[in-house]
């Protein structure tokens, strides 16, 4: 496909994933992806994932502060470690309610040109209209990036067990 065949056209340098010439950044991958999760059924927890995933990636651009890493991370722990249990969403949601203060947290140095899963490979799957391997495949990216931020991984397991500590009985509906 010529969409595939010019995918030389431009390499992100955040993430770096490849992008062809009709979608001209790897953001515009990302939009693809994110409307393709929102119309296939009951993939709300990919859906956030690869929220997740993609912010954590391009975190220059959507972390301003802080907190938006620390939302981000536990987001991705809770899909990747707590499998998108609705009940730890609700009791994270209520603690970060009612907690503004958040360590610093450094992004861990990943160069583009490592060899790392990006937004790229979900989209390609759906360029090569496999949608049904789409949900698999935000689950790897998810996990490939939960990883790359390992030296975080004990703050953030703190933070949601002390979220499920603090509301244990979080509705379970949403
Ligand atoms: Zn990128």
């Amino acid at each position: 496909m010529s969409a595939i065949n010019s995918s030389e056209y431009g390499v992100c340098l955040e993430c770096g994933a490849n992008f062809p010439k009709t979608h001209p950044s790897c953001l515009h991958l990302f939009e693809k992806v994110i409307v393709v999760l929102s119309e296939l059924p009951n993939h709300r927890v990919e859906l956030r994932m690869a929220m997740d995933a993609y912010a954590l990636q391009h975190s220059e651009q959507f972390c301003p502060h802080q907190r938006s890493i620390a939302i981000h991370l536990m987001g991705l722990c809770w899909g990747v470690e707590w499998k998108g249990e609705i009940r730890i969403a609700k009791a994270m949601q209520k603690w970060l309610e009612h907690r503004s203060d958040m360590p610093q947290i450094p992004p861990p140095f990943i160069s583009p040109f490592q060899d790392i899963m990006t937004v790229e490979e979900v989209w390609k799957l759906i360029e090569a209209q496999k949608l049904e391997d789409v949900p698999k495949k935000v689950h790897m990216w998810a996990n490939t990036v939960w990883m790359s931020w390992s030296e975080q991984h004990q703050h953030v397991r703190q933070w949601i067990s002390s979220a499920i500590q603090k509301y244990p009985n979080e509705d379970q509906s949403i």
